[in-house]
């Protein structure tokens, strides 16, 4: 969408605050899906991992902890990325296999806590707006931990790549079929898609930037905050 949705920061922040905590107390924990290893410091009993305690090497641009994003309110207190412990492995997986082609991965946003969620759908006019919000009724893979929007970046200069369109810009050029951008741009959305899917990540088909890691039905929605997940490192 090119122009911000008129949100009021009073709206938003008295939706915050009136956000209920049960929604993942009564969903069902997540379950292992892979053997812990005895040296690695226990998880967050959400089962959260932090992006940059598993690879420092990732680079985060929280758009939701600033106001540079399509709401242009600050949602976020602090800039962290989390994912459930599969699919945070996985995306490390994935960083090294485009380190390998030159490129880092940058982490716009992964997971959302669902007060979030929530206050973005209550601060949105009913209308077709609304499309572009999930409904906190159902919650959002990002609510699960288990989605994660991202972009890549050059190793040899730090700059972000040219992507056919900008993040959360709702257009058709943000379409996965999109082809109407330079030839660089689809090369760049094309090894993202790649890297990404290769480690069990699945696209969708309208904003190039957004994956969701397969299995994420087997996670609740959760609602923690960013600042119960430990201390920002
Ligand atoms: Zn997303």
């Amino acid at each position: 969408m090119d122009q911000p949705l008129n949100f009021s920061r009073r709206h938003l922040i008295a939706a915050l605050v009136a956000a209920p905590l049960t929604s993942c107390r009564d969903a069902a924990p997540p379950k292992p899906k892979v053997k812990p290893n005895p040296n690695q410091a226990p998880d967050h009993p959400s089962g959260l991992v932090e992006l940059i305690k598993l690879d420092p090497t990732i680079r985060l641009d929280i758009r939701y902890a600033t106001t540079n994003n399509f709401t242009g309110q600050q949602l976020y207190n602090q800039a962290r990325a989390f994912l459930v412990r599969p699919a945070a492995d996985a995306l490390g997986r994935a960083h090294r296999a485009a380190q390998d082609q030159g490129f880092g991965l940058t982490i716009y946003d992964a997971y959302r806590p669902w007060r979030v969620t929530k206050a973005l759908w209550d601060a949105t006019p009913p209308g077709p707006k609304r499309n572009y919000v999930a409904n906190p009724k159902r919650g959002s893979k990002h609510n699960r931990g288990c989605a994660v929007d991202l972009t890549l970046h050059r190793l040899a200069d730090g700059k972000r790549v040219d992507m056919p369109s900008g993040y959360d810009e709702f257009t058709l050029r943000a379409h996965r079929n999109f082809t109407g951008a330079s030839a660089e741009a689809l090369k760049h959305r094309d090894l993202l898609e790649r890297v990404m899917e290769a480690e069990g990540f699945r696209g969708v088909s309208n904003e190039w930037w957004h994956f969701d890691f397969a299995g994420w039905q087997d996670y609740p929605v959760l609602d923690v905050p960013f600042e119960a997940l430990g201390a920002k490192p």
